[in-house]
Parts: structure tokens; sequence; C-alpha cells
């Protein structure tokens, strides 16, 4: 008998490995944070054995979600500045806020948006923290949220130019680019021992860095494999920004300063020409699709179904929640599907299995992250969840892959596993208290409304809760 930390068994198992693989009746074997052993659980149950067992009968085993772009701070935002455009909304709520968002706002948001994503299936969570007006360290709160949830987490360390626009709050520190980079390398060596927590570089915006910051971010992420992620082509002004500025698009541009590769990641990526999906095609950039955000800012119908049909990696992300109101990668799963079969007219043109693929193992590719995570194989990080039928969203489940795309609900997430820890058992999150942070969220959240005067409605004053 091999000793093993973690056995499931009597499950099926929808691995989203190369072959698409489901096996009936699946046993896994994890030990030692990873997969040693998948299989039928009539083949193999004989040959290992584990002080723990979960029997899995009437149940299936998915990869856990990567959500691959969301700004964790904003969980303390959420619903506000809404019913609005893009540049109206981030004006009205997170550019209001920006200079009173301090660590320990962060780290209330971060660990409930944490603790969302884990209850709904997310495994891997990148956070693109773009806050840095008001104190220094304060991705250090996104580390400690991560670190206290148990999430694997890539932090986004981000940079923005968004600090004293007129008609809004001064902020005390206004980052400059070698700011940024020296921040940068703190980070990488705070982290680079750290096998849940990694590091991106997260450029806000086409005009947030120079030609020189983003040849130096193209430097970075060659030598230290490095992801790039950035909001690419939301809406038309990057490129109205871009051909102003530099004569070019905006892809035209970033060509010109060496940062575009297999580790760049376009989030939003609505505005597409011909010349953009050249680009993208050439350099084998991956997409984030955030369904949800596009839709609550209006931002239109980013042309992912094209994108897939090309061969382009598309993930899919939460955003931040106070453009997509939620963390809940369950509604984002969801949208991503429905949306464009009702834009297209064509209910084919995004299953529910294309839909998996994007929230898991697409979201590995995109982070460099595929030999580690985003699928059940053998050697891979055991990050993965238990999905249960036996919700009254779901119930009766014909088809598990269906269900979860189209029915589901958190509760449906019985059992979260990360690298191989146990972070929700029978449907109660284990990490961290769910009470404590909502608690903490909620009190830090108000305090900051009441602070900044954030509320806003057609019908007056709101009794805030
Ligand atoms: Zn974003």
């Amino acid at each position: 008998m091999i000793n093993v930390d973690l056995i499931i068994k009597n499950i099926m198992i929808v691995t989203v490995n190369d072959q698409r693989e489901l096996i009936n009746n699946g046993f896994v074997a994890i030990k030692d944070k990873k997969f040693v052993a998948i299989g039928k659980t009539e083949d193999l149950e004989a040959e290992y054995i584990a002080d723990k067992i979960i029997d899995g009968e009437g149940k299936a085993l998915f990869p856990g979600f990567i959500s691959l772009h969301s700004h964790l701070f904003q969980n303390a935002l959420k619903g506000l500045g809404r019913d609005k455009s893009l540049f109206d909304w981030l004006d009205s709520s997170v550019r209001k806020a920006y200079g009173f968002i301090n660590y320990d706002l962060i780290l209330a948001a971060a660990t409930a948006g944490c603790l969302e994503n884990l209850n709904t299936g997310a495994t891997t969570v990148l956070d693109y923290q773009y806050c840095h007006a008001h104190e220094l360290g304060l991705d250090d709160a996104v580390v400690e949220a991560f670190k206290r949830t148990g999430i694997r987490g890539i932090l986004g360390r981000g940079h923005t130019k968004v600090v004293n626009y007129p008609g809004l709050p001064p902020c005390p520190i206004d980052e400059t680019e070698d700011m940024f980079f020296a921040d940068v390398d703190r980070l990488m060596n705070d982290l680079k021992d750290n096998d849940l927590i990694s590091l991106a570089l997260a450029p806000g915006i086409i005009w947030d860095l120079s030609t020189e910051g983003f040849k130096k971010c193209a430097e970075y992420s060659r030598k230290y494999n490095m992801p790039v992620t950035m909001h690419t082509l939301e809406s038309i002004d990057d490129d109205i920004f871009s051909l102003e500025k530099y004569g070019m698009t905006t892809m035209e541009f970033l060509e010109t300063t060496g940062v575009l590769s297999e580790r760049f990641i376009g989030v939003h990526c609505v505005q597409m020409n011909e010349s953009d999906f050249n680009i993208f095609k050439k350099y084998n950039i991956s997409v984030c699709h955030c369904p949800v955000s596009n839709m609550i800012l209006g931002s239109g119908f980013a042309p992912v179904p094209r994108m897939i049909a090309e061969g382009l990696n598309v993930g899919l992300g939460a955003d931040g929640s106070a453009s997509s109101d939620t963390q809940n990668m369950l509604e984002h799963l969801k949208a991503a599907s429905l949306v464009h079969k009702a834009n297209m007219v064509d209910p084919k043109v995004m299953s529910a299995e294309t839909v998996i693929e994007m929230a898991t193992i697409n979201g590995a590719k995109a982070l460099g992250m595929a030999d580690k995570t985003g699928s059940i194989e053998i050697g891979k990080l055991a990050d993965c969840f238990i999905f249960s039928p036996n919700t009254l969203s779901s119930c009766p489940v014909a088809d598990p892959i269906a269900a979860i795309v189209y029915s589901s609900e958190p509760d449906n997430i019985e059992t979260v596993i990360v690298g191989g820890e146990i972070v929700k058992e029978n449907n109660v999150l284990t990490s961290y208290s769910k009470e404590e942070a909502i608690k903490d969220l909620a009190k830090r959240a108000k305090d900051l409304r009441e602070e900044v005067s954030l509320i806003e409605t057609k019908w007056g004053q709101v009794s805030t809760l």
C-alpha cells in the first residue's frame, strides 16, 4: 500500500487534460500538494491508503477555476458608481476613494474577495493591485489575504497615473515609474521562496507608463519569466490616446516596446480590429475575458468566439467587484456563455465545455502555469473542487458540465482544495472565518463611504447597511 495525504474516490472526474478525459467512478490520490494517482476507483483503491478519504459518490471533481483578472480592493466599493460608463464610473467610485484606501481596508476587501473566489470554485486568482496612493506597501495587504485564505495568488503589481486628477480628492503618494520598479524588486525578493504566491507586472493601461516604462516591463518579463497584464482595448479611448501620442494604434505601439509576448495578458480586448487580431496571433498573446464587467459598464461585446476560433488563448476574469459586483466565478462562467449566444444569435458559439476550458486550463496557460495547474493530471498541483448536485438551483443534474455553467450556486461547490489543502469542506470555508471577513469588510467599507461621500442614488439618500 502507498501512503498518501488525501484520497477522493467513487467520483466522476472532469480532468480537462489534453484528451479532455472524463473518468466515471474515478479515484485521485494527493501527496505533497500534487496529484500522484488518477484513474478508476476499482483499479487504484487497493493500492493507496490515506488518513483522509473522501467518498465522492454521486459527485464530480473539477479542476479549480482561475480568475485571471481582479482588483480585490474594489470589494470595498461594490455597487458604487453604478449605471455609469467606464470613466464616469471610475471618477465616482474608484478614483474618488483612491486616496483613502489604506492597508487595513485592502486586507479586509481582499480577504473577503479571496473567500468569495474559493467559495465558488476559484483556487487561483490574479489580483491586479493598482492602489498605491495612500501609503507604501499596500500590496502586502493582498499578499496577507492570499496567505490567510490559502488561495493561490498572483499579485499583479499595478501602476497607474490616476492620482491627483482635477476634481478628485488629492492623494498623498504620486508613484513614479522608478518607485514602481523598485517595489517590484522588493516584492520579487519577498516572494522568491513562496510556492503559493507569485508576481506579475500590471501597468494599468496604455497611458500609465512611458515608452521607457513599457521597455522595462519587457525586460523584467523576459528576464524573470513574469506575466505582464494590462487593460487593453476595453474602449476606443486606448487607440484614440495612442494614435494621438504615438501615431500608432495601441497594439502597434506596444509592439515597438518589446513588451508583447506569450507572457502578455490583454484584459477585456473589446475593441479589436483586424490589425489587433494579427498582432495577438503573431505574439501568442492571451486574452482575459471579463463578461460581467463589460456588460455592467456597457463596454460592448469582446469578440471572444472569433478569438477562440482563430486559436487565441482566452481565459476568464471576474474583474473588480466595483464593476462586476461579485467575485462569484459561477456568475462569470454563465455570463461568458450567455452573452455571446445572445449577441451572435447562435447558441453554439459558446458551449459549457468552452467556458470551463477558459476558466481552467486557458487561465493556467495565460499565466505560464499550465504545467502546474488548470487540469487534473498526475504531477500537477492538487487544485480542484468537488461539485455536489444537491441544491435547488441545479437539481436534477443530468450533466455536471452543463450544471456547473448554467445552474449552479456556491453550495454546489461542496469542497475546495488548493495545493492539496482543503480550504472549504462540506460547504464550510475552513481557512478563514467567513463571518469575521464579512464583519470586517462591512465596517471598513461603511466608514470609507461616509468619509468620502460615495453614495448616490436616483431616489435620494439610502440607509447605508
Ligand atoms: Zn480591471
